[in-house]
């Protein structure tokens, strides 16, 4: 708490007369410390790779320079840490960007499985990489959801990109599309029923129960290292989260260790609402 005096006149009593407010900023503390946080995160985040860059290139001018294989070993890892400098500094911008654009709802028609398809053609050959196949499964008169097309491109990207990093090799992976009764309550009331639901699955190593409500947190990873070394900025379900918020759905986690995880996205409707079945009658 902080206690706040505030004069007030009092003509009829002798002295000064105050008054006194006790006003919680608990709340203002838990921002200024998560802001802290989130500087001193990317700061480390970036310095490492820098470190490393500088380095190598001072080795490259030096001791190295007159030994080309060293020469094309360093200049491989220098490069590899310019590209995750530039990763980690694209996800930065694209958080800024829809945390901006937070308080204004898109309102395009968004065809999900069309999206979805021209997002799967772009990992293909990542999945293809580790002999995982990809796959959309949508009914056909499926409803376009309200959205922003780039930003759901974006979402979906980095849960298929997340599904083949973490998924186990030679195993699927599958988008499941419907539209279901009834969304999360996270989701506004008048927009959950009936909703979209997008659900991305893959058999990997799944994650622990204890860490799933961190997730969405920015740089929050289960394993740092073995993230850093799969390319991972440790930003992207912060992104889709941010993203969902936007679009005033919601997204749930569901893993089970050893087997695997979907990750769920509900989205609005756009347009009319399908008529809700009707109830069976007695
Ligand atoms: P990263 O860039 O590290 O993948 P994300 O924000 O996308 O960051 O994910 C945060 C963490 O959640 C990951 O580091 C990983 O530990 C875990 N995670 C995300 N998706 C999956 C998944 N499909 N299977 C297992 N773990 C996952």
């Amino acid at each position: 708490f902080e206690v706040r005096a505030t004069p007030l006149p009092s003509p009829s009593i002798d002295g000064s007369v105050a008054l006194l407010g006790l006003h919680d900023i608990t709340a203002l503390r838990r921002l200024e410390q998560m802001r802290a946080d989130f500087v001193a995160n990317a700061s480390h985040e970036l310095r490492t790779p820098l470190s490393s860059l500088i380095g190598f290139t001072e080795t490259l001018s030096t001791s190295a320079k007159n030994d080309p294989e060293a020469r094309e070993r360093f200049l491989a890892i220098m490069l590899e840490q310019g590209r995750r400098m530039q990763r980690l500094i694209e996800d930065l911008l694209s958080l800024s960007r829809i945390e901006m654009e937070e308080h204004t709802p898109p309102d395009e028609a968004v065809v999900l499985p069309g999206l979805i398809a021209s997002v799967t053609r772009f990992l293909e050959i990542k999945a293809r990489e580790k002999t995982m196949t990809l796959s959309v499964e949508a009914p056909p008169d499926l409803p376009p959801a309200i959205g922003d097309a780039d930003q759901l491109s974006q979402i979906f990207q980095n849960l298929l990109d997340n599904a083949i990093k973490y998924g186990r090799p030679g195993t699927p992976v599958e988008v499941r599309l419907a539209v279901v009764e009834r969304g999360p309550p996270a989701m506004p009331a008048g927009l959950r029923a009936p909703c979209l639901r997008v659900s991305v699955i893959d058999h990997g190593e799944g994650i622990a129960k204890a860490h799933l409500p961190r997730l969405t947190e920015r740089f929050y990873r289960v394993d740092k290292a073995r993230s850093r070394a799969l390319g991972g900025t440790g930003l992207g379900l912060a992104i889709v989260k941010h993203v969902v918020v936007r679009h005033r759905g919601a997204m749930t986690i569901e893993s089970d260790p050893g087997l695997g995880t979907t990750v769920s996205v509900f989205l609005p409707l756009h347009g009319p609402r399908p008529p809700r079945r009707a109830a069976p009658s007695a």
